[in-house]
């Protein structure tokens, strides 16, 4: 066996590939609900017509996880491949130019909802294994496919559930989650850390009145404004932690793209996107991203309802970020009560968690071999040379880098990252059969004996 071997075998089932990515994208898996059993079970398909054995682990209401080796022992090398089968719903469909489910194929594009997040990137781990199947390879070690659920609402059930379970009693050495890792107009990124995510809902409680005599109230919409205004202050109330990386750190990384300095230099400058993505990898922020109040335009409001959305740097976590609210919202004079109601006539504040991922970063990614060797397979296979980042968004790599499950864990995935969670969402052809190309040579390469 051999790369050649590799290489010729995926050159020769092309189509066939496409039609499995094509076949995933026509399955509903839109979360909310999730319906990921319905893609779980087509992979199954796939992978029984080809010999290769599958387990489901179904849940709730047509939900499920699907796991899927290459063989039956875990003593040696294991290399864990993830994916997640649900995919964010389409919004207005009259939007999109070819409907959200048509997978169509077109000018060497395959349009859809996940095509590029993460169908493209779940399919082609999935083909990866079956090749190394179908070619027969001797292993000293083992391929885990992880195909989850519920990546789009934070991941609870799905991957982390998934090392909870049946991963427990299994040691892994390496992960790569199939997130789309482009980042146009650069080349490929190897995602080595993420920011986390909070999301807490703030409902003020007042006292309503007739607006006539406002003096008689307590203005709920006033409070919140109150507390909105003052959010900046939270950072005095939470421990001060250094991004992992510096501004610098993070630019030095992007200009190994570029063939000198100044070229980068001058192409940064013209990129906002670029530049506040930087920015945004090396701060915890916070924003205020919904609000709703009030019930009549001539009534003092008693209740009004917010979201703060929280990101957080590796090292704070979920209570830091509550703690510090907590701190900010005393300090404004306001009580918080642990329920969200109260007595009548009573003034206080309620926070809820609706949502909470922590960050999460690989700290030893520059002394790893295996991680260059990835490398390498990336930049031979796209011709063009990666770049390591880290995620400004959320994604599954934190399960397994805070549970300490597996510390080197990176997101590497064909399609395109700005291009995820849009309409006409699409994913090129050639980006997905190279992405096949670096998922089955780099665990032929990891494993082989
Ligand atoms: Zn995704």
């Amino acid at each position: 066996m051999s790369d050649e071997q590799i290489l010729n075998e995926i050159e020769s089932n092309k189509e066939e590939y496409i039609e499995f990515l094509r076949e995933l994208i026509q399955t509903e898996s839109y979360n909310p609900p999730g319906n990921e059993k319905n893609v779980a079970q087509k992979i199954e398909k796939y992978l029984t017509n080809a010999g290769v054995k599958t387990e489901i682990f179904p849940f709730g209401e047509n939900r499920a996880n699907l796991v899927t080796t290459l063989n039956d022992n875990f003593d040696g090398k294991n290399l864990l491949y993830n994916g997640h089968l649900d995919v964010v719903p389409p919004g207005s469909e009259e939007e999109w130019k070819y409907p959200p489910l048509s997978a169509a194929f077109k000018r060497k594009k395959i349009f859809g909802r996940g095509a590029a997040d993460m169908k493209g990137g779940l399919a082609a781990m999935v083909i990866a294994l079956k090749i190394l199947r179908k070619l027969s390879i001797k292993t000293s070690g083992n391929l885990i496919v992880n195909a989850v659920a519920d990546e789009e609402l934070g991941g609870k059930l799905g991957t982390k559930w998934c090392i909870d379970n049946f991963l427990k009693s299994k040691k892994c050495d390496f992960v790569v989650v199939g997130e789309p890792t482009g980042f146009d107009p650069l080349s490929k990124a190897i995602i080595i850390g993420e920011k986390g995510r909070v999301a807490i809902k703030i409902i003020t409680n007042g006292i309503s009145c007739h607006a006539a005599v406002p003096f008689l109230g307590k203005n709920a919409i006033y409070m919140m404004s109150e507390i909105i205004q003052n959010l900046d202050k939270i950072d005095e109330f939470i421990p001060r932690i250094e991004s992992p990386l510096t501004e610098d750190e993070l630019k030095e990384l992007i200009t190994v793209v570029f063939s000198n300095k100044e070229i980068f230099e001058k192409i940064f400058k013209e990129q906002p996107l670029l530049q506040n993505v930087i920015k945004a990898n090396t701060q915890f922020t916070k924003n205020l991203t919904m609000i709703n109040g009030g019930i009549k335009s001539n009534v003092v409001p008693d209740q009004c309802e917010s979201v703060i959305d929280f990101r957080l740097l590796p090292g704070q976590t979920t209570e830091m970020i509550l703690d510090g609210l907590k701190k900010l919202i005393n300090k404004l004079g306001y009580q918080i009560k642990d329920e969200p109601t109260g007595l009548p006539k009573e003034v206080f504040v309620y926070l809820e968690i609706e949502q909470s991922g922590e960050a999460s970063y690989w700290s030893d990614w520059k002394n790893s071999q295996v991680l260059k060797d990835f490398y390498t397979i990336v930049e031979q296979t796209y011709k063009r040379t990666p770049f390591y980042f880290i995620l400004p968004g959320s994604a599954d790599a934190k399960f397994y880098r805070n549970t300490n499950f597996c510390q080197p864990t990176i997101l590497f995935g064909p399609g395109n990252g700005q291009i995820a969670h849009t309409t006409n969402e699409y994913i090129e052809a050639q980006d997905y059969i190279n992405a096949i190309k670096v998922y089955t040579l780099f665990a032929y390469n990891y494993l082989k004996n």
